[in-house]
């Protein structure tokens, strides 16, 4: 058996799987602070010590990547102050101390998930447009990933002629989150992303800062496909406003599938990173 943590901003998602990266058992637990999240964690895990092989974790982050850092596996400085300079790894160890681990992003989860699930794909690239925007590499089975993880959500975009929006990035004010997180949405239109009507103009203008991430990371990184996932992109139609803003942008300069093939929804919709995490423990074991 493997143990998946997808550790969240607002929840953790501890599941148990199976050899065909099945989920057997759920818990689902509010992330309030070390102190009383990982306890219910680890309570959750002792139950099948015994069977469990390695368990993966998909954290968010900032987060330490790098193996031989002092304080690998910890979150860093994350912008919630009862988990910054946490050590995550090294408490689940302690508790666990013969199952092996394996320790990345959430948005790396998500895409070793996708990427698990697809076949005869070997560069794929994964973004979530939700709370926050994040976007996680992998090529031939590994994280692409160097001093750290990518911030591909922190990118600089062209600002939308039509918006006026400041940007609500503490860092950078106009960045691709600062811009088109929900949360930015929210600010910008006065509503929840959710309750915008899909034939609200304003998905255009969301279009337009999405479809430059995806050209970014196909000048940057020349993936086979590129998968959009989080709340926002569930909004109707805005797949297909993204896949037109691209060709504009793109303007045959690179050579591609069909864009349908190419700037993709999710194959596992919610669970991609929870997969993604078994595959990972799954990979630890070969
Ligand atoms: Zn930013």
């Amino acid at each position: 058996m493997y143990g998946a943590i997808e550790a969240g901003g607002t929840k953790f998602v501890c599941s148990i799987g199976n050899d065909k990266l099945e989920i057997i058992k759920q818990l689902t637990i509010p992330t309030v602070s070390p102190e009383e999240t990982m306890p219910q964690v680890v309570g959750f895990f002792k139950e099948f010590e015994k069977q469990l092989k390695a368990i993966a974790i998909g954290s968010f982050g900032p987060i330490d990547v790098t193996e031989d850092s002092e304080t690998y596996g910890y979150i860093t400085n994350t912008p919630k102050l009862k988990w910054r300079n946490y050590n995550f790894l090294g408490y689940l160890e302690n508790h666990f101390p013969n199952v092996k681990t394996a320790w990345t992003t959430d948005v790396n989860a998500s895409a070793y998930g996708e990427y698990s699930v697809r076949e005869g794909i070997n560069n794929l690239v994964y973004f979530t447009v939700g709370t926050g925007i994040g976007g996680g590499g992998v090529k031939n089975d590994e994280f692409i990933q160097g001093i750290t993880h990518p911030e591909m959500g922190h990118v600089s975009v062209k600002k939308h002629i039509d918006d006026h929006f400041e940007g609500i990035c503490p860092s950078h004010g106009e960045c691709l989150e600062g811009l088109a997180c929900g949360p930015a949405i929210e600010k910008r239109l006065g509503m929840s992303s959710k309750d915008v009507l899909a034939t609200d103009p304003y998905w255009d203008i969301q279009a337009y800062y999405i479809a430059q991430s995806a050209y970014n990371a196909t000048l940057f990184l020349s993936p086979e496909v590129i998968v959009y996932g989080g709340g926002v992109m569930k909004v109707e139609g805005l797949l297909d406003k993204v896949r037109d803003q691209f060709k504009k942008i793109n303007n045959d300069y690179i050579s591609l599938s069909p864009l349908e093939q190419y700037i993709v929804e999710p194959k596992l919709e919610d669970t991609s990173a929870t997969i993604g995490c078994f595959a990972m423990a799954q990979a630890l074991m070969k």
